[in-house]
């Protein structure tokens, strides 16, 4: 018979373990909270009681309910004080010693019945269960930060775990009105193993200045949607945290990308720990809060740099496929007048045409006027030669990507453009300074990286290269911000940022399915659910294109020659196989 949970047990009211022992209080069930003194069990109760208070403040909860929902929660340093809890849900920080010890004193305190659980994110739950007498009550009930927000856990289940235990813990993370997922014990589950190669990477950034910390976050959060950036996500994770989790998972696998980047470790030492201890990569207005204040690292404006700009009037762009065109109509609806250079007069027209399409789709949506539209498709010139482009003060190429061809049209660029114009590529793979070396003007060469649909996508990749002049940059910058876009600068690497921090969680992805460790459904779900990512790794891998990936892919393993980064050979087959997804019908899924 199914296990009726009426009263549980947490210890440890961190991070996690205050958010749990909301979690189950909310949903009607007493707690037995435990900390280790009884200055812990204060603060603990402190974080309960603001917590239930925004949300009464907010009208998320009644002020009846909220007292219900404390009255349920009983405090205690007391181990002994959970011997009448059907499950006890350990949350003390990650380090194995320390669970075990405490699993092997809990054990003697419950009934013989009663399930225990731990909330490791990467530890083994097989280490800990054979800490106590009876392994197979034993289980990982691994909720995500947010506790009381995030609707997903992993149940992990050891080769010993008992079946009844682990329908039971699957049904109460239901009626908690979590999503569960079952899965084996291997460090890092399903969400930690595809996150924290991502995050790790993002650190190792910063590290080494290849971007500011503000532009890796916007990178992540304006190119893929993602609600957080990975530097702010470590800091509400923990940086002590991420650290354990990310050595214990090198220590399993000996990928050299989870090898924590050694900046973690000194800050963690310098008891940098994130939110929590009011600094990490951020600096917090104070320990616990969310709120981002300046700091010694918070960027200066172009204005307060004194950096002098070029002037932007008149634009040319050169191509005129989806990228080209969307440009285009960017800087066009931002009041620049726009000279575009297509290889035929149809193409020419065809870009035209586009553009006054899009713009009576807005005007059908009410999103603009007849006048905006004359307004903007008045700036436009159209031409089939480069020569117009002399006078203009930058020129964004799109054309196709292909060395060979954006060289000699960087060589012409280079002959017919006025001295001083800026020359850009929105080239997605290949190096920014190969069209730079090409020009006698390298320091006015630069890569603005759009992205699809430009219209629509708020960020672009500005790329500097060896060469970029500082008041280049500057002035593209300053441009991207007149177009209303986020500039994110970063260095001449592939995959620039979003790119290279992408793609190969997207390849881990497939690496754990073809392992046989999680189903494609359930690895989505993680994502999804787990880190509120907008959409799962295949369901992403399809929409992209498996074939755009794999190129992708092989374009960062041959530029980093990391290991880990060499494509997934499933990923390899599917493409051979002509699975290319959604476009071919076929990819990861079948679509209709
Ligand atoms: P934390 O450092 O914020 O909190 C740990 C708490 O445990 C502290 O309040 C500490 O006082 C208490 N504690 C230490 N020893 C204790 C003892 N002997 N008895 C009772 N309490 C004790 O850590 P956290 O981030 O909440 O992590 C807790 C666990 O949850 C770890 O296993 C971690 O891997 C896992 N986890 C963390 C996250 C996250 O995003 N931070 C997400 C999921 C799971």
């Amino acid at each position: 018979m199914a296990r009726d949970f009426t009263q549980v047990g947490v210890i440890g009211l961190g991070t996690m373990g205050a958010g749990i022992v909301e979690v189950f209080a909310r949903n009607g069930i007493n707690v037995v909270a435990v900390e280790a003194s009884d200055e812990a069990v204060e603060r603990g109760r402190g974080v309960l009681e603001r917590s239930t208070q925004r949300a009464l403040d907010r009208g998320k909860l009644t002020q009846e309910d909220r007292d219900a929902l404390i009255g349920r929660v009983t405090f205690t340093s007391a181990l002994a004080d959970l011997k009448d809890c059907q499950l006890v849900v350990e949350a003390v920080p990650e380090q194995l010693e320390l669970k075990r010890g405490i699993f092997s004193e809990v054990d003697k305190v419950v009934a013989d019945d009663a399930i225990l659980a731990t909330n490791t994110s990467s530890l083994s739950v097989t280490e800990i269960s054979v800490a106590t007498s009876n392994p197979k009550r034993v289980v990982g009930m691994h909720f995500f930060n947010p506790a009381p927000v995030l609707k997903f856990v992993e149940v992990i289940s050891t080769v010993v775990t008992s079946q009844d235990v682990i329908e039971d813990v699957k049904a109460l993370a239901e009626r908690l009105g979590k999503m569960p997922v079952v899965v084996g014990d291997k460090a890092g589950f399903i969400a930690n193993a595809l996150l924290f190669g991502y995050l790790n990477h993002a650190v190792s950034m910063f590290e080494q200045k290849y971007a500011t910390r503000e532009d890796i976050d916007a990178a992540m959060r304006f190119g893929c949607g993602y609600p957080m950036g990975p530097l702010a996500l470590m800091d509400l994770i923990g940086l002590d945290t991420a650290y354990e989790i990310l050595d214990t998972m090198y220590k399993q696998g000996r990928d050299r990308l989870h090898a924590p980047s050694p900046i973690i470790k000194q800050m963690v030492t310098a008891g940098l720990k994130g939110r929590k201890s009011g600094k990490g990569f951020y600096t917090y207005e104070a320990p616990g809060s969310s709120k981002v204040v300046d700091d010694a690292l918070t960027p200066v404006s172009a204005e307060a740099a004194q950096t002098a700009l070029r002037t932007i009037a008149k634009v040319g762009v050169v191509g005129s496929g989806t990228m080209a065109t969307g440009i285009i109509e960017v800087f066009a609806k931002a009041g620049y007048d726009v000279t575009y250079v297509a290889r035929a007069d149809a193409k020419v027209e065809a870009v035209r045409a586009s553009i006054e399409k899009s713009f009576d789709k807005a005007i059908g949506r009410g999103k603009a006027t007849e006048d905006d539209k004359a307004a903007a498709v008045g700036r436009l010139t159209g031409t089939t030669s480069l020569d117009d482009l002399a006078d203009v003060d930058i020129v964004v190429e799109a054309v196709v990507e292909d060395l060979k061809v954006k060289q000699t049209l960087f060589e012409n660029l280079d002959e017919i453009c006025k001295p001083g114009a800026i020359l850009a590529t929105t080239t997605s793979s290949l190096p920014v300074i190969q069209c730079g070396a090409v020009t006698k003007r390298p320091e006015d060469v630069i890569g603005m990286h759009f992205f699809n649909p430009a219209q629509v996508m708020k960020l672009v990749e500005v790329v500097t290269t060896v060469s970029t002049a500082a008041d280049v940059t500057a002035t593209v910058q300053d441009l991207c911000a007149k177009l209303g876009k986020v500039a994110v600068t970063c260095g001449d690497r592939a995959g620039f940022i979003v790119n290279a921090l992408l793609f190969p969680y997207l390849n881990d992805a497939v690496k754990m399915l073809e392992a046989h460790y999680a189903t494609a459904d359930d690895i989505d779900t993680a994502m999804k659910t787990g880190c509120s990512l907008p959409m799962g790794p295949f369901e992403l891998l399809d929409v992209v294109g498996l074939d755009v990936s794999l190129a992708i892919e092989r374009e960062l393993y041959v530029e980093f020659r990391e290991r880990g980064f060499a494509p997934a050979p499933m990923l390899e087959h599917l493409v051979t196989a002509g699975y290319l997804g959604r476009k071919t019908g076929r990819g990861f899924r079948n679509y209709a």
